[in-house]
């Protein structure tokens, strides 16, 4: 892994724990465009996409409970709490979601481009060396190169052997 793959992901989940702390009021539809942009971002893997997701939403979820609860003051009770928590565990996985198709949608893109090359690239080659490069037999007896496609040597006379 590159500097610069390590540098867009941080981003990645940097951009996913922030936009987290908003969506997450939007239920399901939040988390996944969290996790998608996040996914987007990051062009990675669909594997290590769906944990740069998650760790997106536990981020903002740790943002959310130690730096902006406090600040708020706010008297919320066990109960409350609970369902916080589980609101939250259940985006984390939609983000993880989310993230996967960010991540896919991102590298097909790149899939696609890729192929556009590697095509482009078989033209060049054909341009470049081309159609096909003649094939000659030599004499076993005189030692005179004959194009494959005569069966005696053009010097000699000699039977010529093909394959
Ligand atoms: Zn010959």
């Amino acid at each position: 892994m590159s500097i610069k793959e390590i540098l867009r992901i941080l981003f990645a989940v940097l951009a996913g724990s922030l936009l987290y702390i908003v969506l997450i009021l939007i239920p399901i539809i939040g988390p996944l465009i969290t996790g998608l942009i996040a996914g987007w971002i990051a062009k990675s893997k669909p594997r290590i996409g769906f944990f740069i997701g998650v760790i997106s939403g536990i981020i903002g979820f740790l943002f959310l409970i130690f730096i902006a609860f406090p600040t708020w003051n706010l008297n919320l009770n066990f109960f409350v709490w609970w369902i916080f928590l589980i609101w939250n565990l259940i985006a984390f996985l939609f983000t993880g979601v989310g993230a996967i198709l960010g991540s896919m949608m991102s590298t097909t893109a790149d899939f696609f481009s890729k192929f556009d090359r590697s095509e482009r690239r078989k033209k060049e080659d054909i341009y470049v060396y081309g159609p096909e490069t003649p094939i000659f037999v030599v004499c076993p007896n005189c030692g005179m190169s004959n194009p494959e496609d005569k069966g005696y040597c053009s010097s000699c006379g000699t039977p010529l052997r093909r394959g």
